[in-house]
């Protein structure tokens, strides 16, 4: 069948067809012949009333928000590379909403119960598994701390309990609890944090708004911001101007760039954020678990690698890839506490560029420019805050403010007004 990637054959233009297990078991009698493209690749228009730059999960979430919640469908997401290229593609996948400030229990709440309907709502499965995610106590400092975070989330209402190491060792038996440096002395423990599938995540937005009729543009690069009288008025791509009445900038570790094309500077700093993954072994873990003090955290996937990371970069730099001595830092600080990771082989290994500010809260925030929006500054933590920031971010585009974002204006770095999280955000994510 010959496919027009902007027309449904059934429904008309944009609608796609539902997936469904009967949908899957009529292509399977027709040699699955009958899909059609998950999204549309159209020409860009002229003139939108919403552009988003950046198909990361924030910029295609904020899409889908705007469409879903607002009825703004005349709107393009421009991307320089492909969709979910970014972080969004590159991230370990770790949800949680285990914070310790008001303002941020909020939006990554918000995020972790928008989650979990995710699959229904986008009619895509993300494969969202809430495991439980753990973060290890391994000195007196932090079982302080992370007491403290379980009082806070209990009046927050984000359910978060401090266990024991008995417990501990009981959710996860691979674990030794007793190494000579670091014993294990509890854990935050939030049962219905867990993990999701990234590309989908990104992939199941793009699908939803493609369906609604906005403009998905990949390959295009934002090159400039043409302004007048304090407005935008549109952005210089490499297919072109393209004008519009809104813009939202959502580009994580280029943000300081776009945000220089606009005429503004941010206090954001960019660095690289690896991760890698082992050969595949049976299961030994089904939950996550963070140990900060030493830098490393890990959870196996559905295919049975080992996911591990650790924290960034020391230093700022725009580099997209992993580097050996990542994996001898990560490795050797999990070794003491999970001493089966010695044995395994490590497969890949790869790099994002994270946007990490000073309090290490996002910014989501008008910006000098009247019609010109920004939200970045999710740093190492921002894949389990995509539903949350997508929905927050929209409201504050499309109606001036939103509660979910009122606190992480740009004005709080002028008024010293800082969202400090960064026990729950620097290294951990
Ligand atoms: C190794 C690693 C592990 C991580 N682990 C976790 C985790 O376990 N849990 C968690 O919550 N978070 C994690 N994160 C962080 C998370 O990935 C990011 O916070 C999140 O994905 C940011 O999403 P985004 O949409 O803002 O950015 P991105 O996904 O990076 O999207 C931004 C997009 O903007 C595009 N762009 C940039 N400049 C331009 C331009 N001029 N024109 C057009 N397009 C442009 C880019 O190509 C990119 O696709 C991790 C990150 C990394 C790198």
């Amino acid at each position: 069948m010959a496919l027009n990637p902007n027309v449904n054959t059934v429904l008309g233009p944009f609608r796609m067809k539902r997936y469904s297990a009967f949908a899957i078991a009529r292509e399977a009698a027709r040699y699955h012949q009958g899909w059609e493209r998950a999204w549309a690749s159209p020409e860009p228009k002229a003139h939108y009333d919403a552009i988003i730059v950046g198909a990361g999960g924030h910029g295609l979430a904020t899409a889908y928000y705007l469409g879903k919640n607002f009825g703004i469908t005349n709107l393009a997401v421009i991307e320089k590379g492909w969709l979910g290229g970014g972080n969004t593609g590159r991230n370990t996948t770790i949800i949680r909403s285990n914070y310790l400030q008001d303002p941020s229990a909020a939006i990554y709440e918000k995020a972790r119960s928008l989650y979990e309907t995710m699959s229904q709502d986008l009619n895509y499965n993300v494969m969202f598994s809430p495991r439980g995610v753990l973060m290890l106590a391994q000195t007196h400092h932090e079982v302080r701390g992370y007491q403290r975070t379980a009082y806070a989330n209990a009046l927050q209402g984000v359910k978060t309990e401090f266990i024991g190491p008995e417990k501990v060792k009981e959710i996860c038996p691979i674990m030794n609890i007793e190494g000579p440096r670091y014993p294990v002395m509890g854990g935050l423990w939030q049962s219905r944090g867990g993990t999701a599938r990234h590309d989908a995540v990104a992939w199941g937005y793009a699908r939803a708004c493609s369906d609604m009729g906005m403009d998905i543009l990949q390959k295009t690069e934002v090159t400039g911001v043409t302004r007048e009288g304090g407005k935008v008025t549109g952005v210089e791509t490499s297919r072109g101007h393209i004008g519009c009445d809104k813009l939202g900038i959502v580009v994580a570790g280029h943000s300081g760039h776009v945000a220089e094309m606009a005429g503004f500077r941010l206090p954001i700093e960019s660095v690289a954020l690896q991760a890698l993954v082992s050969e595949p072994i049976k299961p030994c873990m089904d939950i996550v678990v963070m140990a900060n003090t030493v830098h490393g955290y890990l959870s196996q996937s559905d295919k049975g690698e080992m996911v591990i990371g650790g924290g960034t970069d020391s230093y700022n730099n725009y580099t997209q890839r992993g580097s050996f001595h990542h994996i001898e830092e990560t490795v050797r600080a999990l070794i003491e506490t999970f001493p089966m990771i010695s044995r395994l082989k490590m497969l890949r290994q790869w790099g994002g560029i994270v946007d990490v500010t000073g309090d290490r809260s996002p910014i989501l925030s008008k910006t000098p420019l009247e019609n010109c929006f920004i939200n970045c500054g999710w740093g190492t933590g921002g894949f389990k805050a995509i539903p949350g920031s997508g929905w927050g971010f929209a409201e504050l585009m499309a109606k001036g403010y939103s509660p979910l974002t009122a606190e992480f204006g740009l004005d709080r770095f002028k008024e010293g007004r800082f969202i400090d999280e960064s026990v729950a955000a620097g290294v951990a994510h």
